[in-house]
């Protein structure tokens, strides 16, 4: 399975699911139906525990409109380059300086949806 349930599944098991093709070894996320560098649909999951990355930058939101990140604020979000290669978008709680080395983990919130967190 390729799509996003390959990652959802994962992550429901406190695993993340980093999406490589087998044909370039490019690594990508989020999950596609093809590589978008090379078109192939030869993509395999690379699944850890957590993923080593190195924070690029990481902010603290005071307010949202999403009704369901309000109980959480002040809410930190960062955003990861993987050691893999792909930056992603993820909870920060931990305030942290840019270039440290984190940990990223994946997990389904309360609505059922994958989210990241860097540690
Ligand atoms: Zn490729």
């Amino acid at each position: 399975m390729s799509g996003p349930e390959g990652m959802r599944d994962a992550a429901a098991a406190g695993r993340f699911a980093l999406q490589r093709c087998t044909a370039c070894g490019r690594a990508q996320y989020p999950p596609r139906e093809v590589c978008a560098a090379c078109l192939s649909d030869r993509l395999a999951w690379q699944v850890a525990e957590a993923l080593p990355g190195v924070l690029l930058a990481r902010t603290v939101l005071h307010h949202s409109h999403e009704e369901r990140f309000r109980p959480r604020l002040p809410l930190g979000i960062g955003l990861v380059r993987l050691a893999a290669g792909p930056v992603v978008l993820c909870f920060a709680p931990v305030p942290r300086t840019i270039g440290d080395a984190v940990q990223v983990r994946a997990a389904l919130d309360e609505t059922g949806t994958p989210v990241l967190t860097a540690r």
